[in-house]
C-alpha cells in the first residue's frame, strides 16, 4: 500500500501541467503548510519519490527474492483464504 501511495504521488508531480519550479496546489503545496509552501521544488519531488521507490523495490527483492510484489500478494491472500 505504501508503495501505491508512491507511485501514485510521482504520477501526480510527473503529470501535472504546471510549468513553475516549485509545483502548484494541484502537485506539491499543501494549504496547510506551515512554512507557506517555501521551499518546494517539483523536479526534487520527482527525485525523492523515485529514490524511495527504488528502495521500497529493493527492500521487497531482499526479504522475497525472486518472486514479483503481485504474486506475493496473491500467495498472502491464499494464505488467508
Ligand atoms: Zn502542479
Amino acid at each position: 500500500m505504501f508503495v501505491d501511495v508512491l507511485r501514485r504521488a510521482l504520477e501526480l508531480v510527473s503529470e501535472c501541467a504546471c510549468a513553475n519550479e516549485v509545483g502548484c496546489p494541484c502537485c506539491t503545496q499543501h494549504t496547510h503548510c506551515g512554512e507557506y509552501n517555501a521551499v518546494l521544488n517539483k523536479d526534487g519531488a520527482k527525485m525523492v519519490l523515485e529514490a524511495v521507490l527504488h528502495a521500497e523495490k529493493e527492500k521487497n527483492e531482499k526479504n522475497h527474492p525472486g518472486v514479483m510484489p503481485e504474486k506475493r500478494c496473491r500467495l498472502v491472500k491464499k494464505m488467508h483464504c
